[in-house]
């Protein structure tokens, strides 16, 4: 009972505030959200563009530490569509070590594009969006009950972000996207067998964005200690697909099918906030700032090398005549 009471929470958190409707679109879109939920037009908003001149290299961030993240195929997870995205649930005793506080595994969803557009991710890098963005949330459990209890704290919850790009084909992802067509209408759920959580996220959990930030959707609560990975993981176009096109936001007796798509939302502002980096930028980008400055850097050392020749030939010339 009180595990079925505990799946029950966690496949309702993203609509367990009392607010209105919301959407990515239309007359309830992104703009319109904070009339309903004041903290969306608040500070320290999510996503962020992780812009290279707002990092800061922190040698002391470790790797991320995942606990019990390999599940048996005896447990059962539930997969379900919440009109919002698509969301397996995942056991507390799956969790995060090497953070301030102990972090407790309770869902991960996606954000993606459409079919036509495969960029949905919410953070970008130096504004590049990738095709789709995983959250792995995880609640503060040494101070909290569960979710619920956690959602709204300041310390409250912690979630990886993980990128995805369009590329190779990737079997992780295929244990719970082959039954996605199972959930296409809001609200239906089914369970898919446990497997090895890790083998979602990227080969490297050395390199990551490290910042304090929000949910990026209804209500917004300032809450999450966010860890975005520096490397995307991949999945193949016709993954890429199905994730795009399976699912609906409505439920199956409305009359109208909304397709759910694009539920991403833009970068919000840095309000004075600093973006930490576990790794040191070795990539440096040939701006056309860049360019122009080592063009002008170049072009003045020459002129320097020419006059100095031209002194020391005429100096010899001199010394040679006297
Ligand atoms: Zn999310």
């Amino acid at each position: 009972m009180i595990f079925h009471l505990l799946i029950m929470t966690l496949v309702t958190f993203p609509l367990s505030s009392n607010g209105g409707k919301w959407t990515y679109d239309g007359p309830d879109g992104e703009p319109q959200w904070s009339r309903n939920y004041p903290y969306c037009g608040g500070a320290f908003q999510s996503p962020i563009n992780f812009q290279p001149e707002l990092l800061r290299f922190d040698p002391d961030l470790l790797p991320i530490q995942l606990q019990d993240y390999n599940l048996s195929s005896e447990e059962q997870l539930t997969l379900s569509n919440n009109g919002h995205s698509v969301q397996l649930s995942l056991p507390s005793r799956m969790h995060l070590s090497g953070l301030p506080h102990r972090y407790s595994a309770a869902q991960l969803h996606f954000h993606w594009g459409s079919s036509n557009t495969p960029t949905g991710s919410e953070h970008t890098i130096n504004g590049k969006q990738f095709a789709a963005e995983m959250h792995l949330v995880h609640f503060n459990s040494a101070k909290y009950h569960n979710i619920s209890q956690a959602v709204d704290k300041s310390d409250g919850l912690a979630v990886l972000g993980v990128f995805i790009e369009v590329g190779e084909f990737n079997p992780a992802f295929d244990r719970f996207l082959k039954f996605i067509k199972g959930i296409k209408y809001n609200g239906q759920k089914l369970q898919v067998a446990g497997f090895n959580i890790r083998e979602l996220l990227p080969t490297r959990l050395d390199e990551y964005y490290r910042y304090d930030g929000s949910l990026t959707t209804p209500p917004c609560y300032p809450s999450v200690l966010w860890t975005v990975f520096r490397n995307p993981v991949s999945i193949s176009l016709r993954q890429y697909l199905a994730l795009a096109t399976a699912l609906l936001s409505s439920h199956p007796q409305e009359a109208a099918t909304v397709p759910l798509v694009g539920n991403y939302r833009k970068p919000q502002q840095m309000d004075s906030r600093v973006v930490l980096a576990s790794f040191q930028q070795s990539d440096f980008t040939w701006s056309w700032g860049a360019i122009f400055g080592f063009i002008l850097l170049a072009s003045g050392l020459g002129i320097l090398s020419i006059i100095t020749f031209i002194c020391c030939f005429l100096k010899k010339r001199l010394t040679k005549q006297t």
